[in-house]
This record gives C-alpha cells, sequence and structure tokens, in this order.
C-alpha cells in the first residue's frame, strides 16, 4: 500500500487540476449506510418508492419514508476524515473541485469551498408549484405533506428522484470540472448511477489520471483506475495528505 500511495502523492503532486468524486462511501464512516451494499437501503426499500411518480402520487406516504431515512439519519452526521482530507487538499490548492452523488452536506460542514451536488442535497426544499426554494430548517416537515409557506404547493426535497433530470446547472458545472482536471480522486462509489458515473470517465478521455479509493473494487477498477487505494476513506484519506505533506515539506 505504501507503494501506492506514494503513486498518487506523485500524481497529485504533478497535478494542476483535481477533481475530487465521491459517493455514498465516503459518508459510510460518518454512520450514513450506502444504498447498495449490505445492509444497504435497498435491502430493506423497494427503489420504486423513490421515483418522482411515487412522490408525486403519495406525497405523503413518500416524505414520512424521506424523513425518516434521511433528514432523521443525516441530522446529527459530522464529516469523518475522509471529507476533511478533501477540504484539505482544496486549501492546499490541489482540489480545483468536488463533484458529490451525496445529498448529505458533509464536504461543505467539512470546509469544501467548491462542491457541485449533482442529485442535490437534503439542505434545501422546493416548492412543487410556484418554484420558490426554502431552506429545510425553515419549513415544518413534521406535517406531512410539508406544503410551501406562500402558496401552499406541495414541498419536495431539493434532490433528485429516480426519473428526474440532473438540474442543468450542476450537471454543466460537472461535467465542466470533469474536463479541465487532470487527475481525478474517486471516493466510495460503485459507478453503478448514470450520468454521475460517466464524469470520470469522461475526464479520463481528457487525459486524467485516476486514483480510486474504495474497500472493493468497482465498476471504475478495472477499466479506468490507474491507482487503486483498496481501503476505506476515513483511514487512506489522512494517510494520503500525510504522505503529500511529507513530499512537499509541510510537515
Ligand atoms: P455508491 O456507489 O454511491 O456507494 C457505495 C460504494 O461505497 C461501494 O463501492 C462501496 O464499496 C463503497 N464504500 C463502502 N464503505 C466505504 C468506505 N468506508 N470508504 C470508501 N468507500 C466505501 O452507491 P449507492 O450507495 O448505491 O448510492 C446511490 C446513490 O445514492 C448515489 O447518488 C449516492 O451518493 C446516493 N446516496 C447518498 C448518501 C449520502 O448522501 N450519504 C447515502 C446513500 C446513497
Amino acid at each position: 500500500m505504501l507503494a501506492k500511495i506514494q503513486e498518487a502523492v506523485n500524481t497529485l503532486k504533478s497535478s494542476k487540476n483535481v477533481l475530487a468524486f465521491s459517493g455514498a462511501g465516503i459518508s459510510v464512516e460518518s454512520g450514513i449506510p450506502t444504498f447498495r451494499s449490505d445492509g444497504g437501503l435497498w435491502n430493506t426499500y423497494d427503489p420504486e418508492l423513490f421515483h418522482i411518480s411515487y412522490f408525486i402520487n403519495h406525497p405523503e406516504e413518500s416524505w414520512a419514508l424521506i424523513k425518516k431515512l434521511f433528514y432523521d439519519l443525516l441530522v446529527d452526521a459530522k464529516p469523518n476524515p475522509a471529507h476533511l482530507a478533501v477540504a484539505e487538499l482544496e486549501k492546499m490548492g490541489f482540489v480545483k473541485a468536488v463533484v458529490t452523488q451525496n445529498i448529505d452536506n458533509l464536504h461543505q460542514a467539512a470546509g469544501s469551498q467548491v462542491v457541485h451536488e449533482f442529485h442535490g442535497t437534503t439542505k434545501s426544499v422546493v416548492c412543487m408549484q410556484c418554484g420558490q426554494f426554502f431552506l429545510t430548517d425553515e419549513v415544518n416537515i413534521e406535517t406531512m405533506p410539508p406544503r410551501c409557506k406562500k402558496c401552499w404547493g406541495l414541498l419536495k426535497p431539493n434532490f433528485v428522484f429516480f426519473d428526474e433530470q440532473i438540474p442543468r446547472d450542476v450537471y454543466q458545472k460537472s461535467a465542466a470540472a470533469a474536463a479541465a482536471a487532470d487527475a481525478v480522486l474517486i471516493i466510495g462509489t460503485m459507478g453503478a448511477v448514470p450520468p454521475a458515473a460517466y464524469l470520470p470517465v469522461a475526464a479520463k478521455q481528457h487525459g486524467a489520471t485516476i486514483i480510486e479509493v474504495n474497500p472493493e473494487p468497482s465498476l471504475y477498477t478495472a477499466e479506468i483506475t490507474d491507482i487503486f487505494l483498496q481501503e476505506k476513506a476515513g483511514v487512506i484519506m489522512p494517510q494520503l495528505i500525510e504522505a503529500l505533506k511529507a513530499e512537499i515539506g509541510l510537515n
């Protein structure tokens, strides 16, 4: 592993524009389960429940489930050493952007400044009638289904349900970040959810070197990964930072 960390350090050191691309795995050590792994959400709940059509047709049931699974679970979650390491890589000038598939706000809580939330966030909601956005903390999500303060329309979590489009703005910024990257640090994602999954592939096609952190091989590992750090993100990311600091004389 030491040789691989050194290889990753050399890549980061020689890169001008590193994109960090994260998935559910980076937040596992913050106590948030992934969807697909053992004990993940899909073992207990039918993914159909998270389709936009189910939400529109059964807003009360859908909101009750979403509140229990996402809002109540995420409320006390704190960034772990992997989120902190990504933020530090940005402060050190290596990481230029984070594209995350997560909706948990933990990259921002760790201090990352440039974060593109590809699948949205639990931190805000949007009225399906008047289009107004509100911070989740500012609305009542105890009474089901939550309603808009202005027009009494149905509020929707500001994250992407199955069968919903990725908002154009975040899509374009994420695609631009992937195109500009000379290295991508993929952390904790299987690479199974399109179109997010294509971003590292697009970066690779533009010539980026791919460093991947995951305790298990993903769909990327055999296809595009150049340096595979097979370990939990919260364990390996601080080691990577320490080795990088030693290399550039910051220790
Ligand atoms: P995923 O591909 O995003 O994540 C699972 C991956 O994480 C697997 O490859 C697994 O091996 C890896 N992993 C597990 N523990 C890890 C650790 N300690 N360190 C690094 N990697 C680890 O797949 P998913 O769970 O099916 O998610 C589907 C979608 O739902 C994605 O958009 C995902 O981001 C989102 N989601 C978000 C959250 C969150 O906001 N925290 C939680 C669950 C799912």
